[in-house]
């Protein structure tokens, strides 16, 4: 066994290295709470994982049931020929004298051995660990794995941040697309995912509704090419989209298309995606927070409530109200869902208030436009389903700008 006063002379009580133990036997000695992370994380990693125990936790028989390939659950106390053909060792279990058996068990094999309850009485270290895309940050603080923590975490913030910038030096073996969601307009409001691979990027494709400013953050190499999508002005159509996030992927640059809210909610994503796949290019969508429910969370309208409104239907606006080849389903918006959110919708706002009403949906209904949520400008305008377009006009609110309509309005008033 390995005792180890080196780190008092000078000497480190270990050095990092990457165990790759896909398909690797990896044997975990307990059952509690420490063993059942442990064998999460290996079995995570690919690991085929021994775990000996009299008494399991949940999780493990759940885990084990439901991926039985890489587990082999020995329900008993550890024996020595437990160890039989284990790369690594890890034992986690409340009884000292245990740890300290398998440990020398291990030994005797030239086989690592983890110790849980002594770390540095065991041969080998698991560290504190973020893995975030390719990067894989390891840190140990001698004996102190709560300080080791804090730093692990200090350090995953600052790059889920942005503030340690991280972008890859290498260039891409192949090129990608990222379809990212953005989410409504403040920078905070993006998923964590999102954000990395917005700093990871080499090519960053903008619309106007992103959160705009994340891209100040960016690195002055990373090109920035801004569709300027607003209602009445493209900088770039559709096409022209399509074909510059796959020429850049196809010229091995890693490319975010960074779109409002979710990019799959009247976010033409669908469209780009089938323009990467038809071109091979490998493609992500990253969903974001749409503005359909954030907007009105912004303002303090929940889309449900219980007791109050148990369904919610999101309707784009950009369609012509009295056109029926515009595929409107006016009996169904009228009286289906108890909540109607509108995108888009501040052109035709008259002409849809006036059919809702006209099919059934009262007209004293209360509603509610938000304007820019989530963003310092944000402006909301109240008043009845009948009163709303004239009250949104009478305010100069603009796009963007969600319109709900629904009971739940009134319990943003409290
Ligand atoms: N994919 C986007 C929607 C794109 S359609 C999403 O999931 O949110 C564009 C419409 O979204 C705008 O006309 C407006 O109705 C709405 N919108 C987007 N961001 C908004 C914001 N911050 N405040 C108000 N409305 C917003």
């Amino acid at each position: 066994m390995v005792c180890n006063d080196d780190a008092v002379s000078g000497v480190p009580a270990g050095l990092p290295v990457l165990l790759d133990v896909a398909d690797r036997l990896v044997v975990v000695v307990g059952g509690g709470t420490v063993a059942t992370r442990r064998a999460r994380m290996f079995a995570d990693a690919g690991a085929q994982v021994r775990i000996v125990a009299p008494e399991l936790s949940l999780e493990l028989l759940e885990r084990a049931e439901s991926t039985p390939a890489l587990f082999d659950l020995r329900v008993r106390r550890y024996s020595p020929g437990d160890l039989d053909g284990a790369w690594l060792v890890v034992t986690a279990t409340d009884d000292a004298g245990v740890n300290a058996e398998v440990a020398t068990a291990a030994e005797a094999r030239q086989c690592f051995c983890v110790r849980a309850d002594v770390a540095s009485a065991g041969s080998a270290r698991i560290p504190a660990m973020h893995m975030s895309g390719e990067l894989i940050i390891s840190v140990n603080a001698g004996d102190d794995p709560r300080r080791a923590a804090e730093l692990r975490n200090l350090i995953a913030s600052a790059l889920e941040l942005g503030s340690l910038a991280t972008r890859p030096i290498r260039a891409a073996t192949t090129g990608s697309v990222a379809l990212v969601g953005g989410g409504p307009g403040d920078p905070e409001l993006i998923t964590v995912r999102g954000r990395r691979l917005l700093f990871e990027a080499d090519v960053v494709v903008t619309d106007r509704l992103a959160p705009r400013a994340l891209l100040d953050a960016l690195s002055p190499e990373v090109e920035i090419i801004d569709c300027g999508k607003s209602a009445h002005r493209h900088n770039l159509t559709q096409d022209e989209i399509n074909s510059v996030i796959v020429q850049r992927a196809l010229a091995g640059r890693r490319v975010v298309r960074l779109k409002g809210g979710d990019p799959f909610v009247f976010g033409r994503g669908g469209e780009e995606v089938a323009a990467c796949v038809a071109a091979g290019v490998a493609v992500q969508v990253v969903p974001g927070i749409t503005s359909a429910t954030a907007a009105p969370a912004a303002a303090g309208i929940p889309v449900t409530h219980r007791g109050v409104a148990a369904d919610f239907a999101v309707v784009s606006g950009h369609r012509d109200p009295g056109r029926a080849e515009a595929g409107w389903n006016w009996p169904e918006l009228a009286v289906g869902p108890a909540t109607l959110v509108l995108l888009m919708g501040l052109d035709t706002l008259d002409g849809i208030a006036e059919e809702l009403i006209r099919h059934g949906r009262p007209a004293h209904t209360p509603a509610a436009a938000i304007h820019r949520a989530t963003l310092p400008e944000q402006r909301v305008v109240r008043a009845s389903l009948g009163e709303l377009a004239a009250a949104v006009r009478r305010a100069g609110l603009a796009a963007p700008t969600v319109v709900v309509i629904g009971e739940v309005v009134a319990l943003g008033d409290r």
